[in-house]
């Protein structure tokens, strides 16, 4: 069943000639991972934030499914609180999304171990390594048991080695969550190695096409 539905959505930003979405449509599947991929500039992260909510349109819509209706972002950069802890960091992203006093710790510990991050709990994210720090902020983002989870280009900044590491913890963080994630890369290799589907932008059509994988041996 679909999570959300894009539907022929066309943005142009104030003082361009070009659109950067052109009429775009898509549907992200409940569990799927769905990776758009395309060029520098072919509208990949307007389209995220479109879903995000945090971008206006200039025709078209988005419309999550009512059971999908949270969505949590994750960008490049991880942007953690450097003060705190790994475990406040994460904790934290579910503090702005509940009522404090329900706040549910025994769900941060085990979020913590899914993610692989029990044994860093109690260090201070400014001692992180890149991709650990990459790894508590997809863990705040999770922290707040979103239905969608938004993805721009979240290893791009690592370098190769450990961003395949990241793409084998995605998948499994993935699976074993069963996330619906969105995920906007322009390495082909990463939306290969993660995408249950994937999309194309920056074709004549703009989101021009899907295929899926013969990972799980269907074509
Ligand atoms: P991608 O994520 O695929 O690199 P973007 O969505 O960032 O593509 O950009 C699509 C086009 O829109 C590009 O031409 C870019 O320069 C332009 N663009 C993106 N963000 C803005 C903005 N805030 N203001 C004006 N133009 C923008
Ligand atoms: P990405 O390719 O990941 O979208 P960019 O370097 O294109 O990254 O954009 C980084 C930031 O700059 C984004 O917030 C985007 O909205 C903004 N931006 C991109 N292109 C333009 C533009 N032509 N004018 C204004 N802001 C832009």
């Amino acid at each position: 069943s679909a999570a959300l539905r894009v539907t022929e959505v066309s943005k142009t930003y104030p003082g361009s000639s070009t659109p950067a979405l052109d009429n775009v449509s898509m549907t992200l599947r409940a569990g799927e991972l769905l990776a758009v991929l395309g060029p520098s500039g072919s509208g990949k992260s307007t389209l995220l934030r479109a879903i995000a909510g945090l971008e206006s349109l200039d025709s078209g819509s988005v419309e999550a499914q009512p059971a999908h209706d949270r969505v949590a972002v994750v960008f490049q950069s991880p942007g953690l609180f450097p003060w705190l802890s790994v475990r406040e960091n994460v904790a934290l992203g579910g503090r702005y999304k509940r009522n404090r006093d329900r706040f549910d710790h025994d769900a941060v510990e085990d979020l913590l171990g899914v993610l692989g991050l029990a044994g860093l709990a109690d260090v201070p994210v400014t001692e992180l390594s890149g991709g650990q720090a990459q790894r508590v902020a997809v863990g705040r983002a999770l922290a707040v048991r979103p239905d969608v989870v938004l993805l721009d280009e979240p290893f791009s900044a690592l370098d190769p080695a450990t961003r395949e590491d990241l793409q084998v913890w995605l998948r499994n963080v993935a699976r074993e969550l069963n996330l619906t994630i969105f995920l906007v890369t322009h390495d082909v290799a990463e939306a290969v190695a993660l995408g249950d589907r994937i999309g194309f932008f920056g074709g004549p059509q703009g989101f021009s096409r899907e295929w899926v994988p013969a990972r799980d041996g269907t074509t």
